[in-house]
């Protein structure tokens, strides 16, 4: 044996042993997923996305039979954390759970590091989010048409917070400002579980945000709720009235969740992927932890990749021509 295949015999001793990283001929053809994937979230933890990420990672990881890591990037209305995911190996072991932002973002930031549709792999779409009005628990506000009346009083005495610019809180907020000629100040988060947080401390006096993340404090009366900013009632909390009842004709934003991947993933890659997520809206612990959030995973056919692109696409320009009106732009 002359040195070179002496060489290559204990590299490949070593690598049986699993002492080479990335020399392990077996390797290559492991089936997908041999090791765990990290899902990133665009948010703080303990917000809404957070809470969507970590419910479908945890019914995905049995389905695939790695565990399913969940990574929060939060920053820049979550421009920060998909950027990373941009840029990350499409081998499938990094994906993202994020939301309606991922279709306003090119309109709001301009040095975006990333082109929200041709740099992803569209894994499907989850769930349309129902979001709420809040406030702080001791604001001296009765009811929605009161609120709306003390924004416009109030005017920039008033704050808000939000999770960055171009997040659902934001954007709601935004439509909530236009349609109702008010210019409150706000408070920008990495997302809105910290804001939540601040908000039961009375840290500043309202929010608009997911039922994820405001069902719970609602309920208990950490925080008042006002209003729903879907079409009709929500069962979980009937009491509030649509923002339409409230007297803010046509108001409605939900904020839809998706999952994505790095451009270029193999197509068995994808596929187990996308199956995986299916099943996991078809989990019924899934569907009842959701249920009890005011949340109803989409049907099948929007939750195809195709469905999600083309949703995202449809999106990108709606919110383009919102954003444009209302003449906002990211940090
Ligand atoms: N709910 C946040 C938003 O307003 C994001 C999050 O923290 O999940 O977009």
């Amino acid at each position: 044996m002359n040195a070179r295949q002496l060489l290559l015999k204990s590299l490949l001793a070593m690598a049986a042993t699993g002492l080479v990283a990335g020399f392990n001929p077996a390797s290559a053809q492991q089936p997908f997923p041999s090791r765990p994937i990290t899902l990133i979230v665009p948010a703080a933890a303990g917000g809404p996305t957070d809470a969507v990420g970590r419910m479908i990672g945890d019914s995905m990881s049995t389905t695939l039979g790695q565990q399913v890591i969940v990574e929060n990037i939060g920053g820049a209305g979550g421009t920060i954390g998909m950027a990373r995911v941009a840029k990350s190996a499409a081998d499938g072991y990094t994906v993202a759970v994020w939301h309606i932002a991922q279709s306003t973002a090119p309109s709001l930031y301009d040095n975006l590091r990333y082109n929200v549709i041709d740099d992803f792999d569209s894994i499907g779409r989850i769930a349309d989010v129902p979001m709420t009005l809040v406030s702080k628990s001791d604001l001296a506000v009765k009811d929605a048409p009161a609120l709306i009346a003390w924004m416009k009083e109030k005017q920039g005495a008033a704050t808000y917070a939000h999770a960055g610019i171009g997040s659902a809180s934001h954007l709601c907020a935004l439509l909530l400002m236009s349609a109702t000629g008010t210019k409150m100040t706000a408070v920008s988060y990495r997302g809105t579980g910290p804001a939540m947080n601040d908000l039961i401390g009375k840290q500043f006096d309202m929010m608009c945000d997911q039922t994820t993340g405001t069902t719970a404090q609602i309920k208990a009366g950490t925080i008042k709720g006002y209003a729903v900013t879907t079409p009709k009632r929500l069962k979980i909390l009937p009491d509030l009235p649509t923002l339409d009842e409230a007297g803010i004709k046509g108001f409605e934003v939900a904020a839809w969740h998706a999952m994505w991947a790095p451009k270029g993933l193999p197509a068995d890659v994808a596929a187990k992927l996308n199956a995986a997520l299916l099943t996991a809206l078809k989990d019924q612990k899934v569907i009842d932890r959701l249920a009890a959030l005011g949340i109803e995973p989409v049907s099948a056919d929007k939750a195809t990749p195709e469905a999600l692109k083309s949703h995202l696409t449809i999106e990108v320009e709606k919110w383009g021509k919102v954003i444009k009106a209302a003449g906002a732009k990211g940090e």
